[in-house]
């Protein structure tokens, strides 16, 4: 039995969630599990209603389970970075999800790219440092001017600039820092993974030529995990690995990137895979609570018209029955919908005529006879 907390959220999300609940209870029945979905209420109207972001109870509810299984969180009548501050951010932090999780897969023929490549990219995202710290500030005047010109070695600097200290002299920065304790950790997840797939290597993305010092430091501990793990690293910078993704990503299996760049490639990797619509991710502790999420937000647009694809929040219920140690459940759940996509089983956004119920319908159905 698993023990699963479920927070479908606000706008789309209570539509995508209550889909994906559909297709995991088939694939879960048709393997005689017991999956124990306990719901939360997390969200916007909560938020409105009482001020309640991520209590110290929810916190408890989902340290008590083996899973998180979350919908989308997000409100016009909310400002904007409440609810994503509050919630999603303070779950991963306080659960320490360190490693973000989003496969690309080619999903023949809604991948934009041309001709039949077939990929299958898993990419980790490094979850909680670089640029992303929030080690950052602007300095203004005097200040500004003076530090400017000691970074760059400008020491005939016009410092009387600095008497007519403005706006204009504001110096913006932040700084990417990465601690060898938090890329081995980060590292040993990446081996692992490539091992327990059958893969050879891991592709490790940087700017290891401009960043010298952070990810030089990224590099050492990668040569230094390799070696111990025994499976082989190849680096790519980041603006060649943009590239490569668009021209050959058949080339590429489990890649490793630092906080900022992964942010970017992964939303590169989904376009190239299909879109929003059938873009799922993982908020990853390898030894705690996970966090499984389709990467699309509430989408206000289109909430509660039945025009939402379900197959991103189905695709993250994979992704969950993976890291519970069921991948009969994930694959077969990821079967279900390569059979719905190939039959035109889908939502209008991938040129389909059905609604959100009747793609997730069809979807358990196809679960349902094949299991
Ligand atoms: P939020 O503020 O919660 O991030 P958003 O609308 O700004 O919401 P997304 O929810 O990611 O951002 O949506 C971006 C666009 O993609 C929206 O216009 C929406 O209609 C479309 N979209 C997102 N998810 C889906 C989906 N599952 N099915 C169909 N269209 C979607």
């Amino acid at each position: 039995m698993y023990r699963i907390a479920v927070a479908p959220g606000d706008g789309i999300g209570k539509e995508v969630i209550a889909e994906g609940v559909k297709v995991l209870q088939a694939a879960a029945d048709a393997e005689n599990v017991t999956l124990q979905l306990d719901y939360m209420d997390l969200g916007s109207d909560r938020y409105l209603s009482t001020g309640e972001l991520l209590t110290d109870d929810d916190i408890k509810f989902m340290r008590d389970r083996q899973a998180v299984y979350f919908g989308a969180i997000g409100d016009p009548r909310v400002a904007p970075g409440v609810l994503e501050k509050g919630i999603l951010i303070k779950m991963r932090t306080t659960f320490d999800q360190y490693v973000n999780l989003r496969p690309s897969k080619s999903w023949h023929p809604y991948t934009p790219l041309k001709g039949e490549k077939d990929f299958d990219i898993l990419f980790l995202r490094e979850n909680t440092e670089d640029l992303y710290m929030g080690a950052g500030g602007v300095l203004n005047g005097k200040e500004a001017v003076a530090n400017m010109a000691l970074q760059r070695g400008l020491y005939d600097v016009d410092l009387s600039l600095s008497s007519k200290a403005s706006s204009e002299q504001e110096f913006a920065f932040e700084i990417g820092m990465m601690s060898r304790k938090g890329i081995e950790r980060f590292a040993d997840h990446c081996f692992e993974t490539a091992k327990r797939l059958g893969k050879e290597k891991v592709t490790a993305v940087d700017k290891a030529n401009v960043c010298t010092s952070l990810y030089g430091l990224w590099r050492k501990v990668f040569n230094e995990r390799s070696a111990d793990h025994g499976i082989d690293v190849e680096y790519m910078y980041v603006d060649a690995m943009a590239m490569a993704l668009v021209r050959s990503p058949e080339r590429f299996g489990v890649v490793a990137c630092p906080n900022m760049f992964g942010d970017i490639l992964t939303d590169l990797g989904a376009e190239i895979m299909g879109g929003l619509g059938v873009a799922a991710s993982g908020n990853i502790n390898p030894v705690g609570v996970s966090m499984f999420e389709p990467v699309h937000g509430s989408a206000p647009d289109i909430a509660g018209q039945g025009k939402a694809n379900p197959i991103a929040a189905i695709l993250a219920g994979k992704l969950m029955m993976d890291q519970l140690g069921r991948p009969d459940i994930g694959n077969m759940i990821e079967f279900a919908v390569k059979m719905a996509m190939k039959q035109k089983l889908v939502t209008a956004d991938m040129g389909g005529t059905l609604n959100t119920v009747q793609a997730g319908d069809a979807i358990a159905n196809i679960v349902r006879s094949s299991g």
